[in-house]
């Protein structure tokens, strides 16, 4: 496969999907990620193992992963709340797990009902499960609220560093930063990277998840980048939105991604007008969704190169 620059991980599929109203039809699901991988996608975040009454959005994610596992050269990533979770993606068969560690306390026993040393207990046991499997998926630990929480406000860079620490002693491959409540700013990016970077090994935080609630998302990549990341998650059309930003897109929009990437030279292996054309499922199977991203409505530029193609 031709290299690449920057991974994109596509999250709509899991992001998008579980903060939209609709709910897409599994046969959708596999048209839009078959559609994405042959655009040139290379990771895509399909679901997430929780129990269906909590999220019936997601309820498929078995068969997805199943189905999403047979396209050529996708990893399929999942997320995971717990070992429970995470027994039911490696039995379907996922390339990565994520398990979401919220550094603000508030909010993971708020959202999860459990607290930080809990949670350290649980992900020791889910390093316990992968290690008995003959084909181990990667473990990623993801920092959620590592850039402000709506419940506690501010959070301490000190704690997202310590808890970043203890993700990888507990058993975690990696972990990564996610600015889940979309409060994160540049600086803010540039100096959280730098540090947790410093504490756990620079190739052990490669990637990021940021939202765009507040319009600063792309900026936020680009002090990403600098900082040393190298995956980006986004979503298809920024889907998902924010229920409290109308008219703000929920994950950074992949298609303006791939656009600033490739044009400035950034090699992402995606074929952007291709993935263009993907738009178009969900348009036609999440009724009334709205979609966000300037790219699709604006066109590409006259005499655009992707930096891709050559
Ligand atoms: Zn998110």
């Amino acid at each position: 496969m031709p290299t690449i620059d920057i991974l994109i991980s596509e999250v709509g599929p899991r992001d998008g999907l579980q903060n939209a109203g609709a709910i897409m039809p599994t046969e959708a699901k596999k048209r839009w990620i078959k559609a994405e991988a042959a655009a040139g996608v290379r990771e895509i975040e399909v679901g997430s193992f929780v129990p269906a009454k909590v999220l019936p959005q997601l309820a498929d994610t078995a068969e997805i992963v199943q189905y999403a596992r047979s396209l050529p050269g996708l990893d399929v990533a999942v997320l995971v709340p717990n070992l429970r979770g995470a027994e039911g993606a490696v039995a379907a068969g996922a390339n990565k797990i994520s398990i979401p560690f919220s550094v603000s306390e508030t909010h993971s026993l708020r959202n999860v009902r459990r607290s930080h040393e809990q949670m350290f207990e649980e992900v020791r046991r889910i390093r316990e499960l992968i290690d008995q499997q003959e084909h181990k998926p990667h473990f990623e630990g993801g920092l959620s609220t590592a850039f402000g929480c709506t419940l506690e406000g501010p959070i301490s860079e000190d704690l997202v560093v310590r808890s970043a620490e203890k993700l990888m002693q507990a058993g975690c491959d990696e972990v990564g930063l996610s600015d889940t409540t979309g409060y994160a700013n540049p600086a803010q990016v540039s100096r959280l990277v730098g540090k947790v970077k410093a504490a756990v090994g620079d190739d052990r935080l490669t990637g990021i998840h940021l939202h765009n609630t507040r319009g600063l998302g792309l900026a936020n990549v680009i002090a990403a980048l600098d900082a040393g990341i190298t995956t980006v998650d986004s979503s298809l059309g920024g889907l998902g939105g924010c229920p409290f930003a109308p008219g703000a897109s929920g994950n950074i929009v992949t298609e303006d991604l791939v656009f600033m990437l490739e044009a400035m030279g950034l090699r992402t292996g995606i074929d952007l007008e291709k993935l263009l054309q993907v738009r178009a499922i969900l348009e036609q199977s999440l009724d009334g969704e709205p979609l966000y991203g300037f790219t699709p409505d604006a066109g590409l530029p006259k005499g655009f190169r992707s930096a891709s193609a050559a």
